[in-house]
C-alpha cells in the first residue's frame, strides 16, 4: 500500500526526516510515535502528497508521488486520502455540513449517496447539533469531530491523522480513536495516526517510532 524508500526531508538547516524507509500494508492501522519535533507531522504530510521529500521515493497504491504533477497530486488527495489534522482546517465561511460535503463536491460525488452515512457518523460522534453551525461557533473538540466526518465522507483508501484527538479529553479521545479504527476497518482504509499520547497509541498494534527524523523502531 505504502512504500517509503530512503526519504530525507530538509528545511534549510533542519533535517526533519533522515533516510526513512518503511512499508505499510493495505487495511492495516499504524501509529507514528515520537517526541515533539521528531518528524512525525513531516512524514504524514509527505505520505499525503502535501509536501515533497528532498530525496527518496514514496509510492502509494502503485503511484510514485514524486512522478505526479500538481494536478495529479490534487486528484490523488481528493480521491484517495482523508486528512485529519491537529489544527483542523474547516473553512470558516461555511457551516459544518457544507464543510463535510466539500470533498464530495470537488470529486463530483452526489451528496445523496453519502448523506445517510454522514448523518450516522454525526450521531455516533455526538455532533448532530453542530451541523448547521459555523466553525467559530464550535469548541475545538467539536471542530475536530466534524473534521473527522469530512475526512471519512468519501471512504478514502488512506486515512492520515495528525494528533486527531489533541483537543479532546481522555474519555472522548479514547472514544474517537475507537470509532476511527472501527470505521477504517469497516471500509478497508489504511489508517495512519500520529500521536504522542500513550493512551491513543495503545489502540494500535503496529507503531513506528521516530527520533530526530529517523525510524528507531
Ligand atoms: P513532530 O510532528 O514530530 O512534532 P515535525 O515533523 O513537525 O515534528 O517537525 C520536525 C522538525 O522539522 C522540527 O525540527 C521542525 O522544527 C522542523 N520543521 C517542520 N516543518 C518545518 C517547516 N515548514 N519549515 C522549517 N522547519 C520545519
Ligand atoms: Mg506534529
Amino acid at each position: 500500500m505504502i512504500e517509503v524508500k530512503d526519504v530525507t526531508k530538509r528545511f534549510e538547516q533542519t533535517v526533519a526526516l533522515q533516510s526513512v524507509s518503511l512499508e505499510m500494508h493495505q487495511g492495516e492501522q499504524y501509529a507514528i510515535r515520537g517526541a515533539s519535533g521528531s518528524g512525525k507531522s513531516t512524514l504524514l504530510y509527505l505520505l499525503g502528497g502535501l509536501d515533497t521529500p528532498s530525496s527518496g521515493e514514496i509510492t502509494i497504491m502503485g503511484n510514485c508521488l514524486q512522478q505526479m504533477d500538481d494536478q495529479q497530486l490534487a486528484k490523488f488527495r481528493n480521491r484517495m486520502v482523508g486528512f485529519v489534522f491537529q489544527f483542523h482546517f474547516l473553512l470558516p465561511s461555511m457551516n459544518s455540513i457544507d464543510n463535510i460535503y466539500l470533498p464530495a463536491k470537488i470529486a463530483g460525488v452526489k451528496i445523496s449517496t453519502i448523506k445517510s452515512d454522514v448523518e450516522q457518523l454525526a450521531e455516533r460522534l455526538g455532533v448532530v447539533h453542530c451541523l448547521k453551525k459555523y466553525p467559530y461557533q464550535l469548541s475545538g473538540g467539536e471542530q475536530q469531530r466534524v473534521n473527522l466526518i469530512r475526512a471519512l465522507s468519501l471512504k478514502p483508501a488512506l486515512l492520515l491523522c495528525d494528533e486527531p484527538t489533541g483537543n479532546l479529553d481522555s474519555q472522548n479521545s479514547s472514544l474517537v480513536t475507537s470509532i476511527l479504527i472501527e470505521l477504517a476497518g469497516q471500509f478497508g482504509a489504511t489508517l495512519v495516526v500520529v500521536t504522542h499520547d500513550d493512551q491513543v497509541a495503545s489502540h494500535f498494534s503496529r507503531s513506528f517510532w521516530l527520533q530526530d527524523g529517523a525510524i528507531i523502531r
